[in-house]
């Protein structure tokens, strides 16, 4: 069985104070076990020790993306390896923010799935399609081409969650239906079956993420394909508790 993932976002935001708050606030929650439930949070880097050193020990950080390959001449970059350094073990990778707003191509994003793997971190790998390619009927089509980018490059699937995370519900509110979720989950795990392996297909969690929230995440949860969540807005707030109880 595939063990259920709850990731924490935080993307660009807090100050020391605020990070503490939400730290407190997870080390005080009851939560269903680590053998049930594995949780990441992921701050900004410049968090990431402190986030790091006052977390509870049964969740675990992530960085929000590293660079490329080797470190060095690489200003403002943060290198896979000094992630490994500092006994950060997961990285997102290839969010659709990055995509968009920093012009991160498929194979671009494949290289650093790859890069991570092989510097020994966990990768929870990103993709999804934007309204205008939802509407136009070519979801399966770009998320089978980012995949198949990720694909390509990475040989050991064992520590690479992918996250499915449509745009068009990311930070607006709209949450994909259920049957949405499951819908692209199912046809994802069809590709891997088909391109990767039938026993990858199997045991890769496959995550939702795009306006999680403590009142929407039970019956995502319940889809047979939907393997956890990668949630961004709510996991600032005390209801990402909620969503990581929803792993039973
Ligand atoms: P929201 O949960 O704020 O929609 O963000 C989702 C996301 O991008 C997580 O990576």
């Amino acid at each position: 069985a595939r063990k259920f993932f709850v990731g924490g976002n935080w993307k660009c935001n807090g100050t020391t104070e605020e990070v503490k708050k939400i730290v407190t606030t997870l080390n005080e929650a009851e939560v269903p076990s680590e053998d049930a439930v594995e949780v990441v949070v992921s701050p900004p880097f410049v968090f990431l020790t402190l986030v790091k050193s006052l977390l509870r020990s049964d969740f675990h950080v992530a960085a929000q993306n590293c660079w490329v390959r080797k470190g060095g001449a690489f200003t403002g970059e943060i290198s896979a390896g000094m992630l490994v350094n500092l006994g950060i073990p997961w990285v997102i990778i290839g969010h659709s923010e990055r995509r968009a707003l920093l012009n991160e191509s498929n194979e671009f994003v494949g290289d650093k799935v790859m890069y991570a793997l092989s510097q020994g971190l966990k990768v929870i790998a990103c993709i999804g399609e934007t309204l205008e390619q939802r509407e136009s009927g070519s979801t399966m089509a770009v998320v089978a081409a980012q995949t198949k980018a990720i694909a390509d490059k990475v040989t050991s699937w064992g520590n690479v969650v992918l996250a499915y995370e449509p745009v068009w519900a990311i930070g607006t509110g709209k949450v994909a239906t259920p049957a949405q979720a499951q819908e692209v989950h199912c046809e994802l795990r069809k590709w891997l079956h088909e391109n990767v392996g039938a026993e990858i297909a199997t045991s890769t969690r496959i995550i939702y993420g795009g306006s999680v929230n403590g009142a929407n995440c039970k019956e995502l949860a319940a889809q047979p394909d939907v393997d956890g969540f990668l949630v961004g807005g709510a996991s600032l707030k005390p209801e990402f508790v909620d969503i990581i109880k929803s792993a039973t």
